[in-house]
This record gives structure tokens, sequence and C-alpha cells, in this order.
């Protein structure tokens, strides 16, 4: 898949045109031409939301109890991100920050403060929702979105460590929830379509942690809870997961305590768009001339 440097990626000047280097891997200064595009997108997400939703815009960072409590440590202990800090007296930062002026590790003085950054958008809407009482007849639907933060370095342009997620979630009955995951799965391929995006929708499975990990996601496949919107970048390319619907059954349910006025406990489902992943394969698809777009894909996008 695409470095960002390499001269042999057919990528590279995909790249050149839409990101400058940061110096880390997976993280990037995006271009005018790209934010241009992510902003097109987002609105052309927009429109693809039920009136009924209810927005919300989580900052990059959230709880880290609550991600703690939600089991993440559990299955992707690897990629989480958590905030450190110097905590102590003005005398005991001041020692550690100096250790940097003499060549010492300031760092290790840091301690975990009580944030993590973000490993997906949806997890501040569970604990937000069960707050304000029993999930009301008809369930809920939320449009959210927030930077993420995953901890998997890669020179690959489709495997980014900070990128932003939009997702609408649904938290409802089990049959509510299958007709949420019918209509975005229906759906998927059409929004593809849309943007003149080639893809393949199929079944999927989380990168869960170590030997354990690989018997959840055997599992995972087996019941059919996660399914992915594939689009290759180029011709010949290993597709990468633009979109996804998770389907966490009463996982959150249970966690948070959501139920309907009847004590029943909710299920909850989430189609995510991968909004970089997306703009990503919208220049490596069409080029970075945007004038010479197809005219289907620009009225889409509203260009
Ligand atoms: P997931 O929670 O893994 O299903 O991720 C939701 C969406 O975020 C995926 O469909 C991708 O489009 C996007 N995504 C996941 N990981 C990355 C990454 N490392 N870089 C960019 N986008 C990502
Ligand atoms: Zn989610």
């Amino acid at each position: 898949m695409a470095a960002v440097s390499s001269n042999q990626d057919p990528l590279a000047p995909v790249a050149a045109a839409l990101f400058h280097p940061l110096g880390v891997d997976g993280v990037y200064a995006r271009t005018a031409l790209y934010e241009g595009m992510i902003e097109r997108l987002t609105a052309w997400i927009s429109r693809q939301r039920d009136p009924r939703a209810e927005v919300l815009r989580f900052p990059p960072v959230m709880s880290r109890s609550q991600v703690e409590k939600s089991g993440y440590l559990k299955s992707f202990p690897n990629l989480l991100g958590c905030v450190c800090a110097l905590h102590g007296s003005e005398a005991q930062i001041r020692t550690a920050a100096q250790e940097h002026e003499t060549g010492g590790d300031w760092t290790r003085a840091l301690t975990p403060s009580d944030l993590v950054l973000s490993p997906a958008a949806c997890y501040p809407v569970y604990p937000l929702a069960a707050a304000r009482g029993p999930v009301p007849a008809g369930g809920l639907l939320f449009d959210v979105a927030a930077d993420c933060f995953r901890h998997e370095p890669s020179r690959a342009l489709n495997r980014l460590q900070s990128f932003r997620m939009r997702e609408f979630v649904r938290i409802a009955t089990p049959e509510e929830i299958t007709t949420f995951g019918e209509y975005w799965m229906a759906r998927a391929p059409q929004l593809a379509a849309e943007l003149a995006l080639p893809c393949k929708l199929d079944v999927a499975s989380d990168p869960f942690f170590g030997r354990v990990g690989q018997i959840m996601a055997v599992s995972q496949r087996q019941q059919a809870l996660k399914f992915e919107l594939l689009i290759p970048y180029h011709e010949g390319a290993v597709p990468t997961a633009c979109m996804s619907l998770n389907y966490h059954r009463d996982h959150f349910g249970g966690v948070w305590q959501l139920a309907n006025a009847a004590g029943e406990r909710s299920h909850t489902s989430c189609f995510a768009f991968g909004v970089d992943r997306l703009t990503i394969a919208l220049f490596c698809v069409h080029g970075v001339d945007v004038p010479g777009w197809p005219q289907g894909v620009r009225r889409a996008l509203a260009i």
C-alpha cells in the first residue's frame, strides 16, 4: 500500500498533493485541496442522515474510565493512546521538565491523566444516552463524529494514526437494530456508486489483540457482527475498509445499563464513515484534478 514518500508507489503523486510529512508515520499536515474535499464529503454524509438523528460532536479525547469500562483494553490494548501529564508540586514538575535540558528522560516522570485519545467516535454516546434514563419507544439515533487515534504507525496512506470518524449510532430493540443494519448494508454500496468508487461489501472482523483475539475475530465473523465497504485505491490494490457496520448486540447495553421502560436491555449498532479514507479514495480513484472528476460525482458532492 502507498507510502507517503516512496517513489515507486503508484499513489505517491496523490499523497504529495494531499499531505505533508510531520515527522511521524500516519500523522500528516493536510493541504487545502484535501481539507476542501473533507468538507464536501462531510456535508454529503450529513445529507445521508435521518432527520430524527441527534447530532453530537466529540473532542479528540474522552474519559479514560469510560473506555476502560467499555472493555477496550480487553480487545485492543495495543491501539489505545493515553494522555499523560506531569503531576505533582511545582518543584516536582520543574525537576522533571529540567531532565530534558540535561539530556535526561523527562517522560519517566509522566503519569496518566483521566483522558485517553478517542479510539472511535461512538464510545462516549452510550454512557451519555444511559444517563438520560430509559431508552424511549422507537429507540435512539445519533450522528456523532470525532478525531480518533489508534496506535498503528504505518507509512501506508490508508492506515493513519490520527483520522476522522463519523458514525450513525442506533440504540434500540434487536428488531430495530436489524432494520438499521439492513438499511445501511443496502445503502453503503449505493453511496460508493454515487461517488463512482469501486467497492465490495464483505463480512469482516476487528483486529482483536493477541491469540485470544484471533478466536474473538473468528466468532465475530461467524456471527456476522461486522461488515465493511471495501474500496481498492488503485487497480490490483488490497481494498481498504472505508465504511463499516458494527453490531455490538447487548454489550454496551449491559455495560451502561441501557434499557427501555420495561427494563429490556437495549442493543446497539453503529455505521461508520472513515472520512479520511473515503476522501483519499476519491483522490486515488479520480485523480487530483477535481474539475476533471466525473460530473455525477461532482454533483453528488456539490462541487
Ligand atoms: P472501525 O471501528 O475499525 O470499524 O473503524 C471505523 C472506520 O474508521 C473504518 O471503516 C475506517 O474507514 C476508519 N478507520 C479505521 N482505522 C483507520 C485508520 N488507521 N486510518 C484511517 N481510517 C481508519
Ligand atoms: Zn462505533
